[in-house]
Protein backbone atom coordinates (compact mmCIF):
# COMPACT_ATOMS: atom_id res chain seq x y z
CA UNK A 1 0.00 0.00 0.00
CA UNK A 2 1.45 3.45 -0.88
CA UNK A 3 1.58 6.41 1.76
CA UNK A 4 -1.01 9.04 0.68
CA UNK A 5 1.15 11.48 2.55
CA UNK A 6 4.69 10.96 0.63
CA UNK A 7 2.83 11.46 -3.01
CA UNK A 8 0.91 14.62 -1.42
CA UNK A 9 4.63 15.86 -0.42
CA UNK A 10 5.85 15.28 -3.69
CA UNK A 11 3.08 16.73 -5.30
CA UNK A 12 3.42 19.80 -3.64
CA UNK A 13 7.34 20.30 -4.64
CA UNK A 14 6.17 19.72 -8.44
CA UNK A 15 4.78 22.51 -10.63
CA UNK A 16 0.99 23.10 -11.21
CA UNK A 17 0.64 20.84 -14.04
CA UNK A 18 2.49 17.90 -12.45
CA UNK A 19 0.85 18.28 -9.24
CA UNK A 20 -2.53 18.28 -10.75
CA UNK A 21 -1.45 15.24 -12.25
CA UNK A 22 0.01 13.05 -9.06
CA UNK A 23 -3.07 14.29 -7.08
CA UNK A 24 -5.41 13.37 -9.97
CA UNK A 25 -3.33 9.72 -9.83
CA UNK A 26 -3.56 9.91 -5.48
CA UNK A 27 -7.50 11.12 -5.50
CA UNK A 28 -8.66 8.25 -7.74
CA UNK A 29 -6.32 5.49 -6.60
CA UNK A 30 -7.57 2.68 -4.18
CA UNK A 31 -4.46 1.27 -2.72
CA UNK A 32 -3.47 4.52 -0.85
CA UNK A 33 -4.01 5.08 2.80
CA UNK A 34 -5.18 8.25 3.94
CA UNK A 35 -4.12 7.29 7.45
CA UNK A 36 -1.49 9.89 8.16
CA UNK A 37 -1.98 13.77 7.69
CA UNK A 38 -4.00 14.79 5.41
CA UNK A 39 -6.96 13.65 5.45
CA UNK A 40 -8.51 13.02 1.42
CA UNK A 41 -10.99 16.02 1.84
CA UNK A 42 -7.95 18.19 1.90
CA UNK A 43 -5.84 16.89 -0.91
CA UNK A 44 -9.19 17.34 -2.95
CA UNK A 45 -8.92 21.04 -1.77
CA UNK A 46 -5.05 20.86 -3.05
CA UNK A 47 -6.06 19.52 -6.25
CA UNK A 48 -8.93 21.95 -6.87
CA UNK A 49 -5.53 24.56 -6.07
CA UNK A 50 -3.76 23.22 -8.56
CA UNK A 51 -6.26 22.99 -11.30
CA UNK A 52 -6.97 26.81 -10.59
CA UNK A 53 -3.28 27.35 -10.63
CA UNK A 54 -3.07 25.19 -14.17
CA UNK A 55 -5.77 27.55 -15.14
CA UNK A 56 -8.61 25.38 -15.04
CA UNK A 57 -11.39 26.68 -12.58
CA UNK A 58 -14.14 24.57 -14.02
CA UNK A 59 -12.45 21.64 -13.04
CA UNK A 60 -11.14 23.69 -9.60
CA UNK A 61 -14.92 23.97 -9.11
CA UNK A 62 -15.87 20.39 -9.60
CA UNK A 63 -12.60 19.40 -7.01
CA UNK A 64 -13.37 21.84 -4.06
CA UNK A 65 -17.28 20.29 -4.66
CA UNK A 66 -15.47 16.87 -3.92
CA UNK A 67 -13.90 18.29 -0.85
CA UNK A 68 -17.07 19.40 0.46
CA UNK A 69 -18.97 16.53 0.01
CA UNK A 70 -16.13 14.26 1.68
CA UNK A 71 -15.89 16.60 4.65
CA UNK A 72 -14.31 19.45 4.08
CA UNK A 73 -15.05 22.17 6.41
CA UNK A 74 -12.47 24.88 6.76
CA UNK A 75 -12.24 28.25 7.00
CA UNK A 76 -13.58 30.60 5.67
CA UNK A 77 -17.12 28.80 4.29
CA UNK A 78 -16.37 26.70 1.13
CA UNK A 79 -18.21 29.08 -0.98
CA UNK A 80 -15.17 31.47 -0.51
CA UNK A 81 -12.90 29.08 -2.40
CA UNK A 82 -15.74 28.17 -5.17
CA UNK A 83 -16.24 32.09 -5.50
CA UNK A 84 -12.63 32.36 -6.18
CA UNK A 85 -12.38 29.54 -8.78
CA UNK A 86 -16.05 31.08 -10.13
CA UNK A 87 -13.68 34.49 -10.26
CA UNK A 88 -11.04 33.11 -12.17
CA UNK A 89 -13.19 31.07 -14.59
CA UNK A 90 -15.00 35.06 -15.46
CA UNK A 91 -18.31 34.17 -13.81
CA UNK A 92 -18.32 37.71 -11.60
CA UNK A 93 -21.80 37.91 -10.78
CA UNK A 94 -22.02 34.05 -9.62
CA UNK A 95 -18.77 34.58 -7.50
CA UNK A 96 -20.69 37.68 -6.08
CA UNK A 97 -23.13 35.48 -5.08
CA UNK A 98 -21.39 33.03 -3.85
CA UNK A 99 -19.82 35.86 -1.33
CA UNK A 100 -22.76 37.00 -0.53
CA UNK A 101 -24.06 33.53 0.71
CA UNK A 102 -21.19 33.15 2.99
CA UNK A 103 -21.49 36.68 4.10
CA UNK A 104 -25.35 36.11 5.10
CA UNK A 105 -24.91 33.30 7.15
CA UNK A 106 -21.64 34.95 9.20
CA UNK A 107 -21.14 38.25 8.65
CA UNK A 108 -18.76 38.28 11.60
CA UNK A 109 -15.86 36.29 9.60
CA UNK A 110 -13.36 38.67 9.03
CA UNK A 111 -11.54 36.08 6.65
CA UNK A 112 -14.41 36.02 4.44
CA UNK A 113 -13.60 39.78 3.61
CA UNK A 114 -9.96 39.43 3.80
CA UNK A 115 -10.48 36.77 0.68
CA UNK A 116 -12.75 38.23 -1.30
CA UNK A 117 -10.74 41.55 -1.27
CA UNK A 118 -7.74 39.25 -2.24
CA UNK A 119 -9.35 37.39 -5.14
CA UNK A 120 -10.83 40.64 -6.42
CA UNK A 121 -7.52 42.55 -6.32
CA UNK A 122 -6.01 39.43 -8.23
CA UNK A 123 -8.50 39.63 -10.78
CA UNK A 124 -8.05 43.40 -11.17
CA UNK A 125 -11.42 44.36 -9.75
CA UNK A 126 -10.25 46.96 -7.42
CA UNK A 127 -13.35 48.69 -7.15
CA UNK A 128 -14.93 45.30 -5.37
CA UNK A 129 -12.18 44.88 -3.81
CA UNK A 130 -12.37 48.12 -1.81
CA UNK A 131 -15.92 47.84 -1.46
CA UNK A 132 -15.65 44.58 0.30
CA UNK A 133 -12.60 45.07 2.40
CA UNK A 134 -14.51 48.23 3.29
CA UNK A 135 -17.38 46.28 4.94
CA UNK A 136 -14.55 44.05 6.89
CA UNK A 137 -12.84 46.83 8.02
CA UNK A 138 -16.43 48.27 9.73
CA UNK A 139 -16.91 45.07 11.22
CA UNK A 140 -13.56 44.71 12.71
CA UNK A 141 -13.73 48.18 14.01
CA UNK A 142 -17.19 47.69 15.46
CA UNK A 143 -16.11 43.96 16.93
CA UNK A 144 -13.01 43.18 18.90
CA UNK A 145 -11.21 40.89 16.27
CA UNK A 146 -7.39 40.91 16.61
CA UNK A 147 -5.30 43.84 14.86
CA UNK A 148 -3.66 41.49 12.74
CA UNK A 149 -6.82 40.98 10.69
CA UNK A 150 -7.66 44.57 10.97
CA UNK A 151 -3.85 45.16 9.32
CA UNK A 152 -4.45 42.96 6.67
CA UNK A 153 -7.17 44.52 5.65
CA UNK A 154 -6.09 47.84 5.91
CA UNK A 155 -3.20 47.28 3.87
CA UNK A 156 -5.46 45.42 1.10
CA UNK A 157 -7.32 47.97 0.96
CA UNK A 158 -4.51 50.65 0.43
CA UNK A 159 -3.03 48.11 -2.17
CA UNK A 160 -6.35 48.45 -4.41
CA UNK A 161 -7.03 52.54 -3.77
CA UNK A 162 -3.55 52.79 -4.58
CA UNK A 163 -4.16 50.73 -7.94
CA UNK A 164 -6.95 52.80 -8.84
CA UNK A 165 -5.67 56.25 -8.49
CA UNK A 166 -7.33 56.82 -4.93
CA UNK A 167 -6.21 58.44 -1.89
CA UNK A 168 -7.33 56.92 1.95
CA UNK A 169 -10.73 58.17 2.58
CA UNK A 170 -11.54 58.83 6.18
CA UNK A 171 -12.42 54.80 6.84
CA UNK A 172 -9.02 54.27 5.78
CA UNK A 173 -7.86 56.78 8.27
CA UNK A 174 -10.12 55.65 11.11
CA UNK A 175 -8.87 52.19 10.64
CA UNK A 176 -4.94 53.50 10.92
CA UNK A 177 -5.76 55.34 13.88
CA UNK A 178 -7.26 52.08 15.38
CA UNK A 179 -4.09 50.17 14.27
CA UNK A 180 -1.70 53.10 15.99
CA UNK A 181 -3.87 52.91 19.47
CA UNK A 182 -3.70 48.73 19.43
CA UNK A 183 -0.04 48.85 19.59
CA UNK A 184 1.13 51.96 21.30
CA UNK A 185 4.68 50.19 22.08
CA UNK A 186 5.04 49.41 18.67
CA UNK A 187 4.21 53.27 17.83
CA UNK A 188 6.83 54.00 20.55
CA UNK A 189 9.68 52.27 18.68
CA UNK A 190 8.96 54.10 15.54
CA UNK A 191 11.48 56.18 14.30
CA UNK A 192 11.24 59.78 13.32
CA UNK A 193 12.19 59.02 10.45
CA UNK A 194 10.76 57.37 8.30
CA UNK A 195 7.24 59.37 9.86
CA UNK A 196 3.98 56.65 10.23
CA UNK A 197 0.88 56.86 10.75
CA UNK A 198 0.43 59.69 13.10
CA UNK A 199 1.40 62.13 10.27
CA UNK A 200 -0.90 61.09 7.39
CA UNK A 201 -0.54 63.97 5.41
CA UNK A 202 3.36 64.17 5.47
CA UNK A 203 4.99 64.35 1.89
CA UNK A 204 7.98 62.08 1.68
CA UNK A 205 10.66 61.48 -0.32
CA UNK A 206 12.77 58.45 0.19
CA UNK A 207 16.09 58.28 -0.24
CA UNK A 208 17.66 54.84 -2.08
CA UNK A 209 21.00 54.08 -3.49
CA UNK A 210 20.66 53.62 -7.99
CA UNK A 211 21.87 49.85 -8.81
CA UNK A 212 25.02 51.67 -9.73
CA UNK A 213 25.58 53.25 -6.45
CA UNK A 214 24.46 50.31 -4.47
CA UNK A 215 27.79 47.85 -4.22
CA UNK A 216 29.36 50.77 -2.80
CA UNK A 217 26.94 51.71 -0.41
CA UNK A 218 27.81 48.52 1.07
CA UNK A 219 31.12 48.54 0.98
CA UNK A 220 30.62 52.05 3.18
CA UNK A 221 27.72 50.64 5.44
CA UNK A 222 27.74 46.85 5.57
CA UNK A 223 24.67 47.13 7.75
CA UNK A 224 22.61 47.61 4.36
CA UNK A 225 23.09 43.48 3.70
CA UNK A 226 21.23 43.79 0.63
CA UNK A 227 21.70 40.57 -1.15
CA UNK A 228 20.49 42.40 -4.80
CA UNK A 229 19.58 45.23 -5.83
CA UNK A 230 16.36 43.68 -7.40
CA UNK A 231 15.30 42.64 -3.58
CA UNK A 232 16.76 45.98 -2.12
CA UNK A 233 14.26 47.68 -4.49
CA UNK A 234 11.55 45.66 -3.60
CA UNK A 235 12.50 46.75 0.39
CA UNK A 236 12.01 49.90 -0.91
CA UNK A 237 8.67 48.81 -2.67
CA UNK A 238 7.41 47.69 0.33
CA UNK A 239 8.37 50.55 2.35
CA UNK A 240 6.55 53.03 0.10
CA UNK A 241 3.09 50.68 0.41
CA UNK A 242 3.38 50.80 3.82
CA UNK A 243 4.01 54.68 4.14
CA UNK A 244 1.09 55.24 1.48
CA UNK A 245 -1.03 52.17 3.67
CA UNK A 246 -0.66 54.64 6.08
CA UNK A 247 -1.96 57.35 4.68
CA UNK A 248 1.49 59.80 3.62
CA UNK A 249 1.90 60.86 0.16
CA UNK A 250 4.55 59.21 -0.82
CA UNK A 251 6.36 61.48 -4.11
CA UNK A 252 8.75 58.96 -4.78
CA UNK A 253 12.63 57.56 -4.52
CA UNK A 254 15.63 60.56 -4.66
CA UNK A 255 18.73 58.76 -5.73
CA UNK A 256 22.23 59.03 -3.33
CA UNK A 257 25.29 59.16 -5.35
CA UNK A 258 27.64 58.18 -2.38
CA UNK A 259 30.54 59.70 -3.52
CA UNK A 260 28.84 63.12 -3.46
CA UNK A 261 26.68 62.52 -0.77
CA UNK A 262 29.67 61.60 1.93
CA UNK A 263 31.62 64.94 0.80
CA UNK A 264 28.27 66.93 1.85
CA UNK A 265 27.69 65.43 4.49
CA UNK A 266 31.63 65.74 5.77
CA UNK A 267 31.04 69.66 4.68
CA UNK A 268 28.17 69.62 6.78
CA UNK A 269 29.37 68.26 9.51
CA UNK A 270 26.68 65.42 10.28
CA UNK A 271 26.71 61.26 9.95
CA UNK A 272 26.13 60.04 6.84
CA UNK A 273 25.51 56.99 8.12
CA UNK A 274 22.35 58.41 9.87
CA UNK A 275 19.09 57.57 8.61
CA UNK A 276 18.02 61.17 9.08
CA UNK A 277 21.03 62.36 6.93
CA UNK A 278 19.84 60.53 4.15
CA UNK A 279 16.43 61.54 4.56
CA UNK A 280 17.42 65.22 4.46
CA UNK A 281 19.83 64.78 1.21
CA UNK A 282 16.70 63.34 -0.50
CA UNK A 283 14.58 65.82 0.43
CA UNK A 284 16.71 68.53 -0.94
CA UNK A 285 17.72 65.98 -3.93
CA UNK A 286 13.76 66.06 -4.88
CA UNK A 287 13.35 70.00 -4.06
CA UNK A 288 16.25 70.48 -6.86
CA UNK A 289 14.35 67.97 -8.95
CA UNK A 290 16.16 64.98 -8.29
CA UNK A 291 13.31 62.38 -7.90
CA UNK A 292 12.14 59.32 -9.60
CA UNK A 293 8.18 59.38 -9.07
CA UNK A 294 6.32 57.22 -7.27
CA UNK A 295 4.18 55.23 -8.31
CA UNK A 296 4.60 55.10 -11.58
CA UNK A 297 1.51 55.52 -14.25
CA UNK A 298 -0.08 52.87 -15.66
CA UNK A 299 1.85 51.11 -18.17
CA UNK A 300 4.95 52.96 -17.47
CA UNK A 301 8.60 52.03 -16.81
CA UNK A 302 9.62 50.97 -13.02
CA UNK A 303 11.10 53.73 -10.85
CA UNK A 304 13.81 50.69 -9.75
CA UNK A 305 15.40 51.17 -13.43
CA UNK A 306 15.20 47.56 -14.36
CA UNK A 307 13.61 48.68 -17.76
CA UNK A 308 10.26 46.46 -17.26
CA UNK A 309 7.34 47.87 -16.68
CA UNK A 310 6.10 48.75 -12.88
CA UNK A 311 3.76 46.30 -13.45
CA UNK A 312 5.83 43.68 -14.07
CA UNK A 313 8.66 44.58 -11.69
CA UNK A 314 8.54 45.94 -8.12
CA UNK A 315 4.43 46.15 -8.26
CA UNK A 316 3.98 42.82 -6.76
CA UNK A 317 6.20 43.72 -3.42
CA UNK A 318 4.38 43.66 -0.63
CA UNK A 319 3.70 46.31 1.75
CA UNK A 320 6.93 46.20 4.37
CA UNK A 321 6.19 45.53 7.93
CA UNK A 322 6.63 47.70 10.86
CA UNK A 323 9.96 47.63 11.81
ZN1 LIG B 1 11.32 47.59 -10.33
Amino acid sequence: MRSGTEIFRRAMRADPERRVALLEAAVAAEDIAWDGAPPVHDVWEELADAYASAGHPAMAIRAMERAVELGWNGRPDHRVKLAEFTLLAGQVSAAGALLEGARAEDPDELWLYNAAGLMYADNALHAEAISWLAQGIAVALDGSGSDDILEQLVELRAESLFQLGQRPDALQLTAVDRLNALSPTEQDQQPVWPPTLAHPKTSIVLAYFPADQLAQAIARWPELDEPSWEAYARQLEGTAKRLLAAGANVRGFAPIHVNRYVAACAEEGVDPASAESRAMHATRAAAAGDCVAWPPGRGERCWCGSGRTYRRCCADAPPAAFV
